[in-house]
């Protein structure tokens, strides 16, 4: 694990409020619902440690947490939100955009997609997005104890066949349940790794 607990430092809302460019950083992002918080307990075995990132005023920041003094997991707002008003929608983007093509310490980005969907119009989007920035994503699929082995292995493939096209993929996926347990020691080893 970390060499250290993971808290939570801050919301950012403007690039100028970035904390110092210091350490290995990943990012997770998935549509609203997909289990990004849940994954983040999980990986960081603390029950409630990403639900401020969910209360109201918090969904449109970037969350930063704290992983020992060599990290910070960063938490993107979920996005696919029919509801949010286009003026909220644009500002949320010109951050994304400007996180993404700027943060020279971002390693990786972690995609998440619910096992049960696959990818959608709106995960294209940011997979596209993440390929113009240069920043290489990893798919980690999400509610796997709620798809049969046979649908998994299908689904699977589809994703493998969607990833053709985006030359930013990192090629293995991470099959994942919070629930179960099932992929959170293999998604905590990648991150710990990258030193
Ligand atoms: P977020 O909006 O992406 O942060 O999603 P949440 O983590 O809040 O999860 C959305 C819903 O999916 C909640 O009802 C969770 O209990 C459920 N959920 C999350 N992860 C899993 C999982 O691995 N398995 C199952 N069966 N349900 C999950």
């Amino acid at each position: 694990l970390f060499a250290g607990p993971v808290e939570f430092l801050k919301g950012v809302v403007a690039m100028d409020g970035l904390p110092p460019a210091d350490r290995v950083e990943v990012c997770f992002a998935g549509r609203s619902n997909v289990g990004k918080s849940s994954l983040i307990n999980a990986l960081t075995g603390r029950k409630s440690l990403a639900r401020a990132s969910n209360t109201p005023g918090r969904t449109q920041e970037i969350n930063y947490f704290t992983a020992g003094d060599s990290h910070y997991i960063v938490d993107l707002p979920g996005y696919g939100y029919a509801e949010a008003p286009p003026a909220v929608v644009a500002r949320w983007q010109a951050l994304l955009r400007a996180y993404l093509a700027g943060r020279q310490t971002l390693r990786r980005a972690f995609v998440l997609i619910d096992m049960r969907h696959g990818i959608k119009k709106a995960d294209e989007e940011i997979l596209s997005l993440l390929d113009k920035s240069a920043v290489t994503f990893q798919i980690v699929m999400t509610k796997a104890d709620k798809v049969k082995a046979a649908d998994q292995a299908r689904i699977l493939e589809q994703v493998r066949v969607a990833l053709q096209k985006h030359p930013a993929a990192y090629p293995e996926i991470v099959v994942t349940s919070s629930e179960k347990g099932i992929g959170i020691p293999t998604l905590r080893a990648i991150i710990a790794g990258m030193a």
